[in-house]
């Protein structure tokens, strides 16, 4: 999804390339090892993908491929258009009409997994196409079929690796964020927003106790953190949900710096998931650790030379597994056990199907992150790294809103806020973020050439407005309850 990144660099009248961001292309996209030791490699070039996919199923594999490329473009296309561009005010937004025309295209009634069944006869590829959703911490049991548009991005755009390590975007946005006047007070955490008696965002506090007044207070902390510890209590009601199945998994990542190189791991590898009697959507994270759950490994030495010292590589592994039960004692979520468990799982299975002998020999310098880190370094409830989970009901405008429903000046952006998790989709929701506050100060929008000056209705429902839209809010109510029906 570089167009997005790029999108947001030209909006702040610059370019990735002009900030000395230099992206290398990772080739192939990605190896699927599965359990029984065999491989099927993605890649952007076509010639390549239809003599593998051949391979795994010959009557029917490239043509369920070509199936699959032209709905997922669907997915991603009318997706960018309808939902990463555009606010989700409230509930009567889900009734545009432009949105309404493309929703059941979409697949979001359907689930990914059951997109990819129908369109693949074969159980190997239908996992291949369908474990992205892991990027959004959940199984492809559960996430949405208009997500299938994740492999798609990578199938048409080809994985990009900013040369240097992804904090190299981070650290150009804040440049050029320094250039056009905006301060920075690092290491130093917020405090509490400071609320008036009318429900009005007055101030923030930081650590440090100096107090900075604003007309706009943006959030970008974990939502749920956020209502509970940064906003006071008394002014805010729970809008949003704290049920366990609202929000998202965990993960255990390891960081390995090894001895030599192990030409075996492509750039970006995934095991897949091993069931093992229990039910199959177990096999996707590391819930009860009986299963041989699916996991990510990435080496950008493969990719990148400057990430490693000539002749080593560097490796990190990706695990989801269950968040913090804030129910149990931490001797009960014993995650020191987890991880040791995990970590054996890891070395074991990277070892026997790709034929790696004494990986964890090689192992010169190790770290790691378990659900204790994000919890304590990020401040992610329970330690979840996706935020709110991204089934129906958390996604438009179920999810958290860009602006706080009720208290003004208040502002969200980031992963548990509309459009949702994964670093492009925050950037396009920090766009509708900043486009949002522009528009109730009154401020133009330089990057719409200073169309959008003044206030917009962005689907608010007035008083004399509600008789203007009560068809439409029928219609919504039908819906809802034919959904709700539905997915009882
Ligand atoms: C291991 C891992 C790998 C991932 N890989 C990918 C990937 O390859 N591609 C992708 O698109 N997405 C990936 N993601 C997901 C992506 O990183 C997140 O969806 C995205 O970063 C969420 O952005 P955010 O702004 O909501 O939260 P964050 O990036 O977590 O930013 C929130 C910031 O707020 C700070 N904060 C919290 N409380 C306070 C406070 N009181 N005061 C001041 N600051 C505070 C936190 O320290 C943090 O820096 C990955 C996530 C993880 C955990």
């Amino acid at each position: 999804m570089t167009e997005i990144f790029e999108e947001t660099f030209r909006h702040l009248g610059t370019s990735m390339s002009s900030e000395g961001i230099d992206l290398l292309k990772c080739d192939p996209n990605c190896n699927f090892w599965f359990p029984d030791g065999e491989c099927f490699t993605t890649s952007t070039d076509i010639a390549r993908m239809k003599r593998q996919l051949e391979r795994h199923d010959s009557r029917h594999g490239f043509d369920g491929f070509l199936a699959f490329l032209q709905e997922s473009h669907q997915h991603y296309h009318q997706s960018v258009i309808h939902v990463l561009k555009k606010d989700f005010p409230g509930f009567i937004s889900l009734l545009r009409p432009a949105f309404l025309r493309y929703l059941f295209r979409l697949h979001p009634f359907h689930t990914v997994w059951q997109r990819v069944s129908y369109l693949f006869q074969s159980h190997k590829l239908r996992q291949v196409f369908s474990l992205a959703s892991m990027y959004l911490g959940m199984s492809p049991f559960g996430t949405p079929g208009t997500y299938t548009l994740l492999q798609y991005t990578e199938l048409t755009g080809g994985i990009w690796y900013p040369r240097g390590g992804f904090n190299q975007i981070a650290r150009s946005l804040a440049d050029v964020g320094k250039r056009l006047g905006a301060n920075y007070h690092l290491a130093c955490p917020v405090k509490g927003i400071a609320i008036s008696s009318d429900k009005k965002a007055l101030s923030v506090s930081l650590d440090t106790n100096e107090i900075i007044e604003a007309d706009a207070v943006v959030v970008n902390a974990d939502l749920l953190y956020a209502y509970q510890e940064l906003l006071p209590s008394y002014n805010s009601k729970p809008t949003v949900s704290r049920k366990k199945e609202d929000i998202s998994c965990s993960a255990i990542t390891f960081y390995w710096s090894l001895s030599e190189k192990v030409p075996r791991l492509e750039s970006h590898n995934m095991f897949v998931g091993q069931p093992s009697g229990q039910e199959l959507p177990d096999v996707y994270w590391n819930r009860n650790r009986l299963s041989k759950p699916s996991f990510y490994v990435h080496v950008p030495s493969r990719t990148d030379p400057s990430a490693a010292p000539e002749g080593k590589d560097t490796v990190m592994v990706l695990i989801l597994v269950d968040n913090i039960d804030t129910s149990k004692t931490p001797k009960e979520n014993d995650i020191d056990g987890l991880v040791a468990d995990t970590r054996e799982y890891l070395l074991s299975a990277i070892e026997k199907r790709t034929g790696i002998v004494g990986l964890k020999a090689l192992i010169e310098h190790e770290s790691f992150h378990s659900p204790p880190t994000w919890q304590d370094m990020f401040n992610s409830d329970r330690g979840s790294v996706f935020g709110l989970n991204h089934s129906f009901f958390n996604i438009l405008a179920f999810r958290p809103h860009i602006k706080h429903d009720f208290i003004d000046g208040i502002y969200f952006v980031g992963a548990s806020t509309h459009p949702g998790a994964g670093v492009p989709t925050c950037l396009s929701g920090a766009k509708l973020t900043a486009e949002r506050i522009l528009q109730d100060l009154e401020i133009p929008i330089a990057w719409q050439n200073g169309s959008s000056h003044g206030k917009k209705d962005l689907g608010k429902t007035t008083a004399s407005g509600f008789w203007r839209a009560w068809p439409r809010i029928a219609l919504l109510g039908v819906l809802l309850l034919m959904i709700a029906l539905w997915q009882m």
